[in-house]
């Protein structure tokens, strides 16, 4: 609870429980006219194989065209959308839409090579019955190959029910749709879930880059999670990747997939069709 208001760059210290109730039931009703009217659009923030520096996916992350507001980040109401549940309705657009653009891509022959389609979302999908055979009804509707996408699922979100977690991620697994622990290692949980959880990459956070290279400690952390997920042989995905020294760690320590400012923002979709991998040193750290 405390990170979802965090995030919420909107939550003022001095603000009483009235004001937050009002700002509650407003957006609430705006959001419920943003899903009529399909208002969500995804952006695209590039991937990066460390090894080639050839892009190798995108991730869609949900923007919002507020009607008076412009376009609006997931901080601003995506706690509201997760506690009223509109979050399964603004998923499925997002999704929809995500994939819509991934057909697109393949069919126009954008890039060079088929890309990988990251989706973020909420772990309430694992309780609604529909949520499966929506995927393969958009799969299906698309012609996207599963192993073409992959889902982004939060860790802090994904270890509150364990049993749901597991059954659904072995149901995805079964379908050949990759799953990502995102924002790996800030869960505050025990790591022995990942005997039992199908999941096919870690999403590390980018928490443990952001101090790097001014604390050493952080690079210590960061090269421990890495080599947790060469144990594993779980590919791995470093996220806030935005500094010369942020990537020249990476490569040292041997990093699959970079992502982060340093590369792109979240990009329109048109701005990510047209967007050329930002050129780094390889292999001379
Ligand atoms: P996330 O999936 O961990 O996505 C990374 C967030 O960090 C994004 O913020 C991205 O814009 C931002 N970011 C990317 N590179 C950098 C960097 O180098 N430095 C820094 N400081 N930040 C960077 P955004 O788009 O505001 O999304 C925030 C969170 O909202 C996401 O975190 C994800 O958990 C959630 N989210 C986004 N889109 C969706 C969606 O469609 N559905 C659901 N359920 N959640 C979403
Ligand atoms: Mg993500
Ligand atoms: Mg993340
Ligand atoms: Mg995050």
């Amino acid at each position: 609870q405390a990170k979802a208001e965090g995030r919420n760059r909107f939550h003022y210290f001095n603000e009483g429980l009235q004001a937050v109730a009002i700002r509650r039931i407003l957006v609430e009703s705006e959001l419920r006219e943003a899903i009529q009217k399909k208002s969500f659009i995804p952006y695209y923030q590039p991937k990066i194989d460390a090894k080639t520096g050839l892009l190798y996916g995108a991730e869609a992350l949900v923007r919002w065209g507020h009607p008076t507001q412009g376009m609006v980040g997931p901080a601003y109401f995506l706690d509201i959308a997760e506690q009223t549940g509109l979050i399964i309705d603004i998923d499925r657009i997002v999704i929809q839409k995500a994939c819509a653009q991934h057909a697109q891509w393949l069919a126009d022959h954008t890039f060079d090579y088929p890309i990988k389609m990251a989706m973020n979302i909420s772990v309430r999908h694992f309780k609604d019955d529909s949520f499966l055979p929506m995927l393969t009804e958009l799969l299906e509707k698309y012609e996207i190959q599963p192993s073409s996408i992959e889902l982004e699922i939060v860790e802090s979100e994904l270890v509150q029910d364990t049993d749901t977690a597991i059954a659904v991620l072995d149901e995805l697994a079964k379908m050949g749709i990759d799953v990502a622990i995102d924002d790996f290692g800030t869960g505050y949980s025990s790591l022995s879930y990942l005997k039992q959880f199908n999941v096919q990459v870690l999403k590390i956070d980018r928490s443990f880059l952001f101090d790097i290279p001014e604390s050493e400690i952080s690079s210590r952390l960061f090269k421990g999670m890495l080599n947790l997920s060469q144990s594993l042989e779980l590919p791995n995905v470093v996220e806030g990747v935005e500094t010369q020294a942020h990537v020249e760690k990476c490569l040292e320590y041997n990093a699959e997939i970079l992502q982060g400012y340093y590369f792109a923002k979240p990009l329109t979709a048109q701005e990510f069709a047209n967007y050329i991998p930002t050129k780094f040193n390889k292999g001379d750290t």
